[in-house]
């Protein structure tokens, strides 16, 4: 037998079955020009490994990456909810995932596009996911037409090509993605890094108290290291220059101790003011001002190591908006509703249907589940395995739950939009952002942008609506974007 290499203090290579192997080098052969055998049983593993590697790829949010770190209370806000996560001088490890939307895994990180923003709170009392975005609104208020959105953001059947008509063509016709798409094509549509974008959760969640008084929140994480963005010309320099830069940021950052953290705050609503307040609580496409709402401080979440092994860490890793704890629950925000199934359901169907027994799923809790069996299954379920039982098996405990957040509902079966609250419409808070937000540079920047956009490959019919929609958001802004779009036509 060759021997590969001087022996040294390195641990023996074994098989996967811990078996210490002959060769990292060579197989074995009838001769050294002979044919291979088939009884090389470590050759055939690392072949049979090597073409299972890939899972099927996050459908939409697939590239990505993340790191370790833990967050730190630093605010009482024990009035608006009990969870333990909350609570004055906690300090819970934390996971988070950035990402992109639209790109498939190996796509460039400066692509303009909507950010990931998704953290588990490995807390006491279970996992506790919020599942954001580096944005506060959505482009759509109704899960019906997200599988659609999202298929109008990938890529076309015939070419297998991105598609800028098919993008606005799908925007103008639904009004309520103004506010996201003024967004997106503004500064923050392509992060400077990571570290420089906010973190939204973006639908309104429930809180709970003690007493069990609800409240309607909204989290905010707030980047520490300020809010820094790239120039359209610049993403597009960087893209083909370095296409996981913000990756690279991340990682070498962490590695050399220069930890970034966001300060978390909510904004509150009380239950009641739901009801009559001024825009639709629940509807994703809208903020709630911070004048009418401001921003209370909670704690600091701070990223200080990285993960390992980005395949068992951050490619499995899954996150799910029903991951909720006691003190917390959901909001009859229909996008919420819906993502609760759709979110565990792309982990059934990515990871197997016992993906929340992968180390960096698994609560750092007891689990006393009577779920059982199934593909990969590596706990040990214990009898008796149905409830209710005699036998001594894990009983319901109402009192240690607020079971999602529960509120009153009651109506005829329809399908049709939010109630309109006095203020809703499609184009107010769009107008808002572009008026009052941006400074003049900033307004600049998104008619360039927009016109960029739009001058590459959209049709006629579809252009004239955008004209349209931007002067819906604002007269001055569209008719510099129609102007804009004709001169270089
Ligand atoms: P405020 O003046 O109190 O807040 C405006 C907020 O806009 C800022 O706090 C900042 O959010 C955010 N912002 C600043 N520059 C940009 C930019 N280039 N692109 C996107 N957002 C930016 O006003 P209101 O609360 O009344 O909101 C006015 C508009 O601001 C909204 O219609 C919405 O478009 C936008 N906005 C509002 C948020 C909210 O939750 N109220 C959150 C984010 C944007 P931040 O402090 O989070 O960085």
């Amino acid at each position: 037998m060759p021997s590969d290499r001087p022996h040294n203090d390195r641990p023996p290579t074994t098989t996967d079955a811990g078996i210490p192997v002959a060769s990292d080098e060579h197989s074995l052969t009838v001769g050294p020009d002979g044919p291979l055998l088939l009884q090389d049983h470590y050759l055939l593993e690392q072949m049979a490994n090597f073409n299972r590697e890939r899972i099927p790829e996050r459908q939409p949010h697939a590239k990505g990456g993340g790191a370790f770190g833990f967050f730190e209370v630093t605010q009482d806000v024990s009035a608006y909810t009990r969870a333990a996560v909350f609570q004055p001088g906690t300090r819970t490890d934390t996971l988070v995932r950035f990402s992109t939307v639209a790109g498939e895994r190996g796509s460039p990180d400066t692509w303009r596009d909507p950010r990931g923003f998704a953290v588990k709170f490995y807390t006491t009392e279970g996992n506790f996911d919020l599942v954001g975005n580096n944005t506060p609104v959505f482009f759509i208020r109704d899960p019906l037409k997200f599988q659609h959105f999202i298929r109008s953001q990938k890529r076309r059947a015939d070419n297998n090509l991105r598609d800028h008509d098919m993008q606005w063509d799908f925007w103008t016709l639904s009004p309520e993605s103004a506010h996201q798409v003024t967004w997106l094509m503004g500064d923050r549509g392509i992060p400077r890094s990571w570290r420089h974008m906010n973190g939204y959760g973006s639908h309104t969640y429930m809180w709970i108290n003690a007493a069990g008084e609800r409240f309607w929140v909204k989290y905010h994480f707030k980047t520490d290291q300020g809010v820094e963005f790239l120039t359209q010309a610049e993403g597009d320099q960087m893209a083909s220059a370095d296409g996981d830069y913000h990756q690279r940021d991340l990682y070498e950052h962490i590695a050399a101790g220069q930890h970034p953290s966001w300060t978390l705050h909510v904004q509150i609503m009380p239950f009641e003011d739901a009801r009559t307040y001024r825009f639709n609580p629940f509807d994703l496409t809208k903020v709630w001002p911070h004048a009418d709402y401001p921003l209370h401080e909670v704690g600091r979440m701070t990223l200080d190591r990285n993960v390992t092994d980005y395949h068992t860490e951050i490619e499995q890793a899954a996150f799910e908006p029903n991951n909720l704890v006691p003190g917390t629950g959901l909001s009859p925000d229909k996008m919420l509703l819906a993502r609760g199934f759709s979110y565990a359901d792309a982990h059934r169907a990515r990871l197997g249907v016992n993906y929340r027994q992968i180390p960096v799923n698994a609560p750092h809790v007891d689990v006393h589940s009577y779920s059982k069996d199934g593909a990969m299954r590596v706990r040990n379920a214990t009898d008796p395995v149905y409830a209710p039982n005699s036998k001594g098996g894990p009983q319901a405990r109402p009192d240690q739950t607020d079971d999602g957040g529960l509120w009153y509902a009651d109506g005829e079966m329809v399908r049709s939009a939010y109630t309109l609250h006095p203020e809703d419409d499609d184009w107010g808070q769009a107008g808002t952002l572009v008026r009052e937000v941006l400074d003049d540079d900033a307004r600049t920047r998104l008619v360039d942008n927009i016109v960029g956009h739009l001058l590459d490959g959209v049709s006629e019919p579809v252009l004239v609506r955008a004209f349209e929609y931007w002067h819906n958001v604002d007269k001055g802004l569209g008719d510099r974007i129609e102007a804009g779009v004709r001169a270089k036509q």
